[in-house]
């Protein structure tokens, strides 16, 4: 039978909620046991799809084609799992469903309530996800903080399964803040008190306690949370500060919060292996080099709109024992023409551009992949930065003054980038992305190849415009190598230059699936000669 863990959070948001679930789930697939995780968000919204990355992060997209929280790209880069569509659930999505079959008639009359029938729908997508990945351990994650309005029927729905499944099957992790007060120089236990409190009131004891700490509490701090809690020593865990993510199942592992789940769930202490995660730490706490990478986007002062970017190039840089400083850049601050660029990237040894939707800010980015082109400098492009890599050669290289996308300009006299003519029809309609994963075949005797070592490939897409194929020739003309083709669509994949020391770009988002151990093969060989300069 399934076993449900959740994890909740207290006291303020931003403790870690994230990291601490897919750490736990880390430890307990490092013993053996089949995992899978979700995440409930409270807003209304039916998926983060069309949230500003500014206030909400990136946008992180599951292979099967679903738009969700950034969070999810903790679980699959922690656990190493592809998740789907049970992963991300919003109250938008609850509601929607629940509205749509009130509207149908499935309720037979009955006045339609939070609950049961929200709960109830909550509910199954807990049990869905059980059922349908398998695993012996789901682990939840609910978005908010307890007390909040939006999620207490995300609460009340954990509830009813605390007491349908049994404490047998169930266990509550509940994530707080042990605050440390300058003056009387201690660390304070209340507000966490206070938390758990509200949680009891709405009918749920936490099994376990993850503290965040600026340090390691005390045993007598431990005997207090547990006596006014109600939980056992053994299962209150410090979550102290951190340098690095990574670091977190570690100090988890050594404080045996798996073993005190399993012990609870009365399931064997399997042998833990987690050398090769302790590894990755040894190699994170020793990099030997730094390279510095521009990043040039619009939304970077929010650096976890490129959240999975930024990680996939530490990943890369882990491999080479080197530590990856990234130079963010406001595109639109490019735009200025007496922008000196030379002065902009001058210890920056690759330009990565990334993904983005919009007009704004795409000239300051023009402006760095011809830069890059120019100065022979390592480019990555990715999605956006694929559109623009084209549309700046094809303007400054084939002379085509006037190419750009139908995305910036309606009315387009050179549509190098545009919507594919079935793709206007249903766009028409209300618009449609191209998401999740595609085929990708890739040509022999190109960087593509060299950096995938195979000819066919999935990688997962986000976007909405393509290549425009009128232009191919031209472009092939003057250099451009289409190395990444999906043959079903015949839509360009991934472009390149072989006159340049490394300019590479692809349609598609390999952010998704980079790994703190497996760094993917185009950031690999993109941070690879940003290092080495070649
Ligand atoms: N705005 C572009 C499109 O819709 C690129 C999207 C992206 O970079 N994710 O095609």
């Amino acid at each position: 039978m399934t076993k449900y863990i959740f994890v909740t959070g207290g006291v303020v948001s931003g403790l870690g909620k994230g990291i601490t679930a897919a750490s736990v789930a880390l430890l307990l697939k490092s013993r053996g046991y089949k995992v899978f995780m979700q995440k409930f968000d409270p807003y209304i919204n039916v998926d983060p799809g069309t949230m500003n990355p500014i206030q909400h992060g990136e946008v992180y997209v599951t292979y099967d084609g679903c738009e969700t929280d950034l969070d999810l790209g903790h679980y699959e880069r922690f656990i190493d799992e592809e998740l789907n569509y049970t992963s991300n659930i919003t109250s938008g999505k609850i509601y929607s469903t629940v509205i749509e079959k009130e509207r149908k008639g499935d309720y037979l009359g009955a006045t339609v309530q939070m609950v049961p029938h929200v709960t109830n729908e909550i509910k199954n997508k807990v049990y869905e996800a059980g059922i349908s990945s398998g695993a012996e351990f789901v682990i939840t994650e609910i978005g908010g903080t307890v007390g909040d309005i939006e999620s207490s029927t995300f609460i009340e729905a954990l509830r009813q399964i605390q007491y349908e499944k049994g404490e047998e099957n169930t266990f509550f992790i509940h994530t707080t803040l042990i605050p440390y007060i300058f003056g009387s120089n201690e660390l304070k236990t209340k507000p966490t008190q206070n938390s758990v409190k509200d949680l009891r009131n709405m009918g749920i004891r936490p099994n376990a306690l993850v503290c965040r700490t600026p340090f390691p509490t005390s045993d007598s701090i431990k005997n207090k949370l547990s006596l006014f809690c109600s939980i056992p020593v053994e299962n209150i865990i410090d979550a102290v500060d951190v340098k690095n993510i990574y670091q977190i199942p570690i100090n988890f592992y050594n404080q045996k919060i798996d073993e005190a789940i399993l012990k609870q769930f009365k399931m064997p202490i399997k042998q833990a292996n987690i050398k090769y995660w302790q590894d990755l730490i040894d190699t994170v706490d020793n990099l030997k080099d730094e390279v510095e990478i521009a990043l040039v986007g619009k939304y970077v002062e929010l650096h976890d709109a490129y959240l999975s970017v930024a990680e996939s190039l530490r990943h890369a840089g882990y491999k080479y024992k080197t530590k990856v400083n990234i130079n963010w850049i406001d595109s639109e601050s490019l735009e200025d023409s007496n922008v000196d660029l030379k002065k902009v990237f001058k210890n920056s040894k690759g330009i990565l551009v990334p993904g983005g939707f919009g007009s704004r800010g795409i000239e300051g980015k023009i402006k760095a992949i011809k830069f890059a082109r120019e100065n022979n400098i390592p480019f990555l492009g990715i999605c956006l930065g694929m559109q623009l890599a084209v549309i700046e050669f094809a303007r400054n290289v084939c002379g085509i003054k006037e190419a750009s996308s139908t995305e910036f300009k309606e009315v387009c006299p050179e549509p190098i980038i545009d919507l594919m003519a079935d793709q206007k029809a249903i766009t028409n309609m209300g618009g449609t992305l191209r998401l999740g994963n595609y085929e990708c075949t890739i040509k022999p005797n190109t960087l593509a190849y060299e950096d995938y070592k195979q000819n066919k490939i999935l990688e997962r897409h986000r976007h909405r415009y393509e290549f425009n194929n009128k232009y191919k020739e031209i472009l092939e003309k003057n250099g451009i190598v289409f190395s990444g083709i999906n043959e079903q669509s015949n839509l360009v994949e991934i472009i390149e230059y072989p006159k340049h020391k490394h300019f590479i770009a692809c349609q598609f988002h390999p952010e998704f699936k980079s790994r703190p151990t497996k760094p993917h093969p185009l950031f690999d060989s993109f941070v690879k000669a940003s290092i080495k300069g070649d």
